[in-house]
């Protein structure tokens, strides 16, 4: 069986609900300016599910006049009344998870059950932002002079350009429409290609809903160069606002220089995941688990490098590798699956040769190391010990459910090693020492710690990393922020 075959066929893949093929400009589904279309397949079967319009600059600078001219009656209402309008899309949302989880699933493998969850979290990060779109608030300071005043206050920034990635085809939307609608923003928003159903799905709830048209445009792409370009050339596009690998993010960064576009980059990670020996064994294991092995491996915030002290190195080992075995992989509409495939050949490629260079310098496979039986891009979870900090899977994000173990004995070493990466986006530490949870926490430069907790998004916090996982934040108010210029006014005596 080669790499492209898998054990199911187009016969075992569910119908999937609400599939919408084509993309959404000024309230209109409409098909490319060309005629072009790509196809989106299923990663448990292989098999196609639907074709979808392949725009190009042309209907990108459609999208932009469309949210253009939606801009100013989008800003000009009051917050309440957009409350309103996304509070309804939210209901909606969440009104349609099974469906939409389904759809999910369908294009992007990932099980049921967490894509139920995405959903139901986009749809509480819309609400979300509904209701702190209401509070933006200003500040009053008194002025410089006797009997001046200063009233700063925020403004919608514009039309917004976001791109997002595959791996959470709804989550990685909600956390920058809803935050930018809230704030009077409109959008032009490029799914990726692997996974632009979704989106389309939630673009036709937000129709629903009552958005005004223009102010949500969604536009499918397997051109996503000609799109980031045709987007970061145009100055009524007055942010980017991106998700995805930090090489992308660089390419962005110097295009948007052009027109000083403000930017947000959320970007690739490399997250250590510390282990103590004051901590919990049996709380840290499953902590390992869902932050690895969650949507297969392949999210930004994974656990990639997991030190653990060499006192309890061997029990360690020992609790998480019995639980791994336990991990059922499959297609995520079946019953228990835990790891579904990964999400293209290209991706279970780098996977095979970050393990195949593993075991070659001398590295230990506990359990899993290949493709999975099922064929395809099903990859068994994996555990590997005895890796040195220089190995390539050590340095580049793995982006696989393979979970790799390093021995420490020096906090302020394991804090050095942790922090020995470009990358700064999520880090996590199991203690139950408090001093030590603190100076740890102090130390590691990231954006995000879990302290004693490996699920770290969430709509009250911002997300977001530092050094090359980028630039800004969502999530909390921080996000709704990112969506606003400021502007001070100063009244004389
Ligand atoms: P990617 O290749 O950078 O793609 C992300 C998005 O950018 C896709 O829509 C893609 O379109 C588009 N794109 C690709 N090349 C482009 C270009 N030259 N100009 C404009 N847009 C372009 O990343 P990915 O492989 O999809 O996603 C995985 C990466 O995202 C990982 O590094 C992960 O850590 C990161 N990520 C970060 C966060 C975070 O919050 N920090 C969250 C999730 C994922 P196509 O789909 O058509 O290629």
């Amino acid at each position: 069986m080669n790499a492209r075959e898998t054990k199911y066929s187009r016969q075992d893949s569910p119908i999937p609900p609400l599939v919408k093929d084509a993309s959404l400009v000024g309230g209109n589904w409409i098909a490319s300016s060309e005629g072009l279309s790509f196809s989106v397949f299923n990663p448990a079967t292989g098999s196609k599910i639907a074709d979808v319009p392949n725009m190009g600059e042309k209907d990108v600078v459609r999208a932009i006049d469309a949210a253009d001219a939606a801009f100013l009656k989008w800003r000009s209402l009051l917050p309440s009344d957009r409350a309103k309008i996304l509070t309804r899309w939210a209901n909606l949302i969440e009104a349609q998870a099974d469906d939409l989880a389904m759809l999910m699933t369908c294009e992007q493998g990932k099980p049921l059950s967490e894509a139920r969850a995405e959903i139901l979290a986009g749809a509480g990060t819309i609400q979300w932002c509904a209701e702190e779109g209401r509070r933006l608030y200003g500040e009053f300071l008194e002025g410089p002079k006797s009997g001046s005043k200063i009233i700063v206050s925020r403004h919608p920034v514009g039309v917004i350009g976001a791109i997002t990635p595959w791996n959470f085809p709804a989550s990685m939307i909600t956390r920058k429409v809803g935050p930018a609608l809230a704030a009077g923003c409109t959008v032009v928003l490029k799914p990726a290609e692997a996974t632009p159903l979704t989106a389309l799905a939630l673009g036709a709830l937000a129709q629903e809903a009552g958005l005004p048209d223009g102010v949500l445009n969604i536009l499918t792409s397997a051109r996503a160069s000609e799109v980031g370009k045709t987007l970061t050339s145009d100055p009524r596009i007055k942010k980017i606002s991106f998700t995805g690998s930090t090489e992308v993010g660089k390419i962005l960064m110097s295009q948007a220089a052009q027109h000083i576009q403000k930017i947000s980059l959320e970007l690739g990670g490399n997250a250590p995941f510390l282990i103590f020996p004051s901590t919990d064994l049996e709380k840290a294991a499953a902590g390992v688990i869902s932050s690895k092995f969650r949507n297969a491996g392949q999210t930004c915030i994974c656990a990639n490098r997991i030190f653990v002290h060499a006192d309890i190195m061997q029990e360690f080992t020992d609790i998480v590798l019995d639980k791994i075995k336990k991990m059922k992989v499959g297609a995520g509409w079946e019953q228990d699956v835990a790891i579904g495939p990964l999400i293209e050949e290209r991706a279970i490629e780098k996977v095979k040769r970050l393990v195949a260079d593993a075991a070659q310098s001398g590295a230990k496979i506990l359990t899993g190391g290949s493709v999975h039986a099922l064929g395809g891009t099903f990859y068994e979870p994996t555990l590997i010990t005895g890796l040195k900090d220089e190995a390539p899977i050590a340095r580049e994000e793995i982006f696989g459910p393979v979970a790799c173990l390093y021995s420490f004995e020096d906090e302020s070493d394991v804090i050095r090693r942790a922090n020995d990466t470009p990358y700064g986006l999520a880090a996590y530490l199991y203690s139950a020492d408090l001093a030590q949870v603190w100076r740890v926490s102090d130390g590691l430069h990231y954006g995000m710690v879990g302290v004693n907790e490996p699920l770290l998004a969430t709509d009250l916090a911002p997300f977001g990393g530092v050094k090359e996982s980028g630039i800004g934040r969502e999530g909390g108010k921080y996000g709704l922020l990112e969506y606003t210029d400021i502007k001070y006014r100063l009244f004389g005596a």
